[in-house]
């Protein structure tokens, strides 16, 4: 079975977030589940990161296909050529060469956090010319078109449009990163774009006028999907549904269902990442003790034995509720607590962290920008992450926090709510359970979990490992995701 993923970005070759992750490493995970009888192939744009992960790794290379698309915008053909990344030693990886729509120093935005003007065009570009593409590129027809968030979901109106006759038992499966992203923009511009008119109506990509890219992609797929199961129920309700709440209700509960991401455990393992000072695994723990050292050393904090360190790797966005975690910066001297924060995005946060990692020195330092070595230090050399998010389609940290032995601190929702499991201290000492959630997204409910996640921490070394031990045990591998996937595949094939 041929499988057309066609997503924004992917790791090794271009990251902002979690998106990264699950692009990166689901296609490998589809082959293995599958043994092989499924074929991925995944469609990227080549943007100058991509261009420069390539060129510094001497094993990998930009091989010319010799497709060449000429996608029709109302301007004139707008012409692109399509390069396979070889070396990588996976599922074969195609990059869309458009310099004048990629070629630029990061993926979505300036400098100032300015969206691109031309973002509408440069991902109609990636969407219709993987579909022009894939047939040459995968060796026949795609069973399946894999679209992955707002950037994806033109893929799929023109799926079942303009690719109607030659794709028509072709399957459509949409898969919803964060609702909170959709792609808006002014409705004059579908005539650019070569939208079927068919298109722009309430039931598909119009919204409020407008063009709303993510929701034309959950109209067109058969089955759209979201990163847990509890954000597939919230994203039906008023407070989480970023206004799509009413649509995704209508289409119905079996067309959208939760799937969890599973984390690439060769990638993501500390008895193996090159990123730690030492490594260490669930039945020789030894190597964090040195981790966290090392990365207390690295930010210039000190903390005795049974003074916890805590760990924050995060967008800076109104989503991941670090205004709460700053309101609580005040009180880590009387919890006894140390608290390490890497992140970047929104101005005033990035410069209220640094304005209380100068208040408050002893207790908080602060790394100000992107930096995935780090981040893995952190996830290492921490005793808890701290995630208030108010919502969290899935959430990656927590995972990987709870692989590296790091016990997290969450509040219960979405995905979080899903991964993160809290039956109470008694029954955490027992090992039965892998961290501390709170039911509101305020400072008195992250105080509060933190608060008896810090007591145990100090007062029952034996129960607090319990549950570092059962956070380290627990299957966070892509295997049982991927095959979730691949039954949808199955499902949605050959309609
Ligand atoms: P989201 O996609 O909403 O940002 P996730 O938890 O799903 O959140 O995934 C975020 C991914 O980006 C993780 O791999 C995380 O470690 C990484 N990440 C986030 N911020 C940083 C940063 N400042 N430096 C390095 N990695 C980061």
């Amino acid at each position: 079975m041929r499988v057309a993923i066609i997503a924004s970005e992917a790791v090794p070759w271009c990251k902002t977030g979690g998106l990264a992750d699950v692009v990166g490493a689901l296609p490998q995970a589809l082959v293995d589940q599958s043994a092989g009888k499924v074929a991925p192939a995944t469609f990227l744009p080549l943007y100058r990161q991509v261009r420069e992960s390539i060129a510094n790794d001497p094993q990998l290379q930009l091989v010319e296909t010799g497709v060449e698309v000429a996608v029709p915008f109302s301007l004139g053909p707008e012409r692109a050529r399509f390069f396979e990344v070889v070396g990588h030693g996976g599922p074969p990886v195609y990059v869309l060469d458009a310099p004048h729509r990629y070629d630029r120093p990061r993926l979505y935005d300036d400098e100032s956090g300015k969206a691109y003007p031309d973002n509408l065009y440069r991902y109609a570009l990636l969407c219709r010319g993987a579909l022009e593409a894939a047939t040459a590129l995968m060796g026949g027809v795609p069973d399946v078109v894999h679209a992955h968030d707002w950037q994806g979901g033109l893929a799929l109106a023109y799926l079942r449009t303009r690719y109607l006759q030659t794709h028509a038992h072709t399957g459509a499966v949409m898969t919803i990163h964060n609702l909170a992203y959709q792609g808006l923009f002014a409705g004059e511009h579908r005539h650019n774009i070569d939208l079927d008119p068919s298109a722009f109506n309430l039931e598909r990509a119009e919204y409020f006028g407008g063009l709303n890219l993510l929701k034309a992609g959950i109209a067109y797929a058969d089955v759209t999907t979201t990163v847990s199961e509890t954000y597939a129920q919230e994203i039906t309700t008023p407070d989480y549904g970023c206004g799509l709440d009413g649509f995704l209700q209508a289409r119905g509960a079996g067309r959208l269902c939760g799937i969890v991401n599973g984390v690439d455990t060769d990638v993501w393992s500390p008895a193996t990442d090159k990123a730690l000072p030492a490594n260490y695994s669930v039945d020789k723990v030894a190597g964090k003790a040195t981790c966290r050292q090392q990365l207390l050393a690295e930010m210039g904090l000190e903390a005795a034995e049974g003074e916890p360190v805590l760990g924050i790797v995060s967008r800076f966005t109104g989503q991941k509720g670090l205004d709460l975690v700053a309101d609580l910066v005040p009180h880590l001297h009387a919890l006894g607590a140390r608290l390490i924060v890497l992140g970047s995005g929104d101005a005033q946060l990035e410069h209220r962290f640094r304005y209380l990692a100068e208040c408050f020195g002893d207790h908080l330092a602060v790394r100000v920008g992107f930096d995935p070595k780090l981040a893995r230090r952190i996830f290492a050399g921490s005793d808890i992450l701290l995630m208030p998010s108010r919502f969290e389609p899935c959430g990656l940290n927590q995972l990987y926090a709870m692989h590296y032995g790091t016990v997290p601190v969450v509040h219960a929702v979405g995905g979080l709510r899903d991964t993160v499991l809290d039956p109470g201290d008694q029954a955490l000492a027992r090992g039965e359970g892998t961290g501390f959630c709170f039911e509101h997204p305020t400072v008195v409910g992250l105080h509060w979990a933190l608060e008896r996640a810090v007591k145990m921490y100090r007062q029952n070394p034996r129960g607090w490992q319990a549950v570092v031990r059962s956070g380290m045990t627990r299957d966070v591998s892509w295997a049982k995701p991927a095959r979730a996937y691949l039954d949808l595949y199955h499902r949605v094939r050959g309609r």
